[in-house]
């Protein structure tokens, strides 16, 4: 047992203060993560500051057409809200896909982005892990990987961010509205989580003592034609091994516009505008499908346990595209090898 203080924030500005007066704070929203590191000694917060009382619960129309979700935002609260179900379906399947509904009730939107790898020599703190443990070593590498990244690793580290949310916001472009002693900014959504490098401990790039207020989508939502497809040992209950948003704009059977990102294969949510750039200007067919396939998946490298899902990601974004371009949009759960 760790001792900690336990502190309220009245408001974003208080909480910036005290977390920038005990950097080895921890902010605490949902608790649905952090609680559970904690349990396992990998987390070890001198002070948890609450932020639950924010007013960040808000989801509200901008001036552009977008929404803007307040980083408290509840999980089921955001998936059922009428605005996401009607132009955002994509993200409500994806986070529909993920927990159980009493997590979703708890998670908070700030706190998915901020989940950390479910890589169980992360949780298991007898094992080296550069991630929990700085210079340590990394077991994954020759070790059970069965779960862990085909794109984007390094000699540190082969963990894979387990958002399902985060997949589908990065494929609509958000934004992450972040406050810090600084001020405030915006950070693109492609550039909030980082790949590991050298520096496996750091999940992205928010800085010290900032905090996450908001994140806001633009008025683009592919209600059309869309699909979150997620691939996973069990039917619910479980993280992805490989998930795909795809989403389509279509005029006839031209792809006008496309976007294209995989969950479960990198240390971030991997947003691929290559393969998107493929897609655009094609009809949409079989052989348009797999060229994006083969180029998303260019410089995918396997692992002694997990080079199947190179193949089962190869397949599953075919099958995405082909569901997004029917226009029958489902939130897929496959246990079975596509
Ligand atoms: C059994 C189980 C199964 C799960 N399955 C899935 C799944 O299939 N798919 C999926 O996507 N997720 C899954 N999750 C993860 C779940 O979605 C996350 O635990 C949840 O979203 C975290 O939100 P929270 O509000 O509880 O965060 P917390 O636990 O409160 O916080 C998590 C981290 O975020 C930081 N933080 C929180 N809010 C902010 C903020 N506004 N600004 C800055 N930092 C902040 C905290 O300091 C902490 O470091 C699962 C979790 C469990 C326990
Ligand atoms: S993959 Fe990353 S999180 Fe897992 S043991 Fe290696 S360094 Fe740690």
């Amino acid at each position: 047992m760790i001792n900690f203080q336990y502190t309220r924030a009245n408001d974003v500005a208080d909480a910036v203060r005290q977390i920038a007066a005990d950097p080895r704070a921890k902010f605490i929203a949902g608790g649905t993560n952090l609680i559970d590191l904690m349990k396992e000694d990998v987390e070890r917060p001198t002070r948890l500051i609450d932020i639950t009382r924010l007013p960040l619960k808000t989801v509200e129309e901008t001036a552009d057409g977008g929404l803007r979700i307040g980083a408290l935002v509840p999980n089921s609260d955001l998936a059922y809200h009428p605005l996401i179900e009607q132009r955002y379906p994509m993200l409500a399947s994806a986070i529909l896909a993920g927990a159980s509904a009493q997590l979703r009730n708890m998670a908070s939107t700030g706190g998915n982005l901020l989940q950390r790898t479910r890589c169980a020599y992360f949780y298991d703190t007898a094992t080296p892990c550069n991630k929990r443990e700085p210079g340590s070593g990394c077991s994954a590498i020759n070790g059970l990987n069965r779960i862990h990244a085909i794109l984007g690793a390094s000699e540190a580290c082969i963990a894979t961010h387990p958002s399902d949310m985060c997949v589908a916001l990065v494929a609509l472009d958000a934004t992450v509205h972040v406050t810090g002693p600084a001020g405030s900014r915006v950070i693109a959504f492609s550039d909030f989580h980082r790949l590991p490098e050298n520096t496996p401990q750091q999940d992205t790039n928010l800085r010290p003592s900032e905090i996450v207020t908001a994140v806001e989508l633009p008025a683009r939502g592919f209600a059309a034609n869309y699909t979150y497809l997620k691939i996973r040992d069990r039917l619910s209950y479980a993280f992805a091994l490989v998930s795909i948003a795809a989403a389509l704009e279509l005029e006839g059977s031209a792809i006008k516009e496309a976007r294209l990102a995989l969950g479960g294969v990198a240390h971030k949510p991997w947003r691929d505008t290559a393969a998107e750039a493929a897609l655009r200007g094609q009809a949409a067919s079989e052989a348009a499908f797999t060229r994006a396939a083969d180029l998303l998946l260019r410089d995918a490298k396997g692992y002694e346990h997990n080079t199947f899902k190179i193949e089962l990601a190869r397949r599953g974004i075919v099958r995405a595209l082909r569901q997004a371009a029917r226009g029958t949009p489902q939130s897929q759960s496959s246990k079975k090898i596509l």
